[in-house]
């Protein structure tokens, strides 16, 4: 199984991802998903490894299950958005029986917190160019701007380009307003969540990390009562 651990609080761990560690002989994952589920895993093989493992770990877990144990591998939000679902499904081919379970993945996580922002119509981007190349990232964050998306930003810092997110921005305000609405939500649903509302203009006056999501409204976005709100288009 790849389970979908959410985005760190206990009551955002679905029943159906509890039941699927809860069945596993053996649970793999990167450390800090680990260490969030230290009291699940108790009397399980757990195998920890690194960032930037990923390849060896989805290998590692098909190894297991062709052996014959229930093997569950975690990714944090939902594993079939840039997590661990889509290598195990590629390695395993048809050897093994391979059940995603899907999480609350960042960008609603972030989206609760801030209020209602994806109302409408939103495009996803990742700032990662550690598998992408930068320049189609670029292509898709003009294409998002174009079409008046909604835009969430994940890993808006990656590791060692700390500018993407200065060139994201600056992509965006070829088609959108410097005063659209900016939401920024570090460790959403998590332990020391922060939740800041600004603009695309002063968006960069905020701390942003790689524990950052980035939700950038659409030409309606508004903030209400101190709440980022996308109309879904009712006469109210
Ligand atoms: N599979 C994960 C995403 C992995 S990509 C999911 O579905 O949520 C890693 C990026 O996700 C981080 O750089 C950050 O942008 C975002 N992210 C993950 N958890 C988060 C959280 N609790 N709060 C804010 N952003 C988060």
């Amino acid at each position: 199984m790849v389970v979908g651990l959410g985005p760190g609080n206990r009551d955002l761990l679905a029943p159906a991802a509890l039941e699927a560690l809860k069945i596993s002989d053996v649970i793999i994952g990167y450390k800090t998903y680990l260490d969030l589920i230290e009291d699940l895993t108790e009397g399980k093989e757990v195998i920890s490894s690194g960032m930037r493992k990923e390849i060896d770990r989805a290998q590692l877990a098909v190894d297991l299950a062709q052996q014959g144990r229930t093997v569950s591998v975690i990714s944090s939000g939902d594993p079939g958005v840039y997590g661990m679902a889509g290598i195990v499904l590629e390695l395993a081919g048809d050897s093994v029986d391979v059940e995603v379970v899907p999480g609350v993945t960042a960008a609603t996580a972030a989206a609760a917190a801030l209020g209602a922002p994806l109302m409408h119509d939103f495009a996803v981007i990742s700032l990662s160019d550690l598998l992408t190349p930068w320049v189609k990232i670029m292509n898709r964050l003009e294409a998002a701007g174009l079409g008046d998306f909604i835009v969430v930003l994940y890993n808006p810092k990656s590791h060692g380009r700390q500018t993407h997110i200065e060139s994201a921005r600056e992509i965006l305000l070829w088609h959108k307003n410097p005063e659209t609405p900016v939401g920024i939500v570090r460790c959403a649903k998590r332990g020391l969540e922060s939740v800041v509302i600004t603009t695309l203009r002063d968006m960069l006056k905020e701390e942003i990390d790689m524990l950052t999501t980035v939700i950038v409204g659409n030409s309606q976005t508004k903030v209400e009562n101190g709440k980022m709100v996308t109309p879904r288009g009712y006469k109210v």
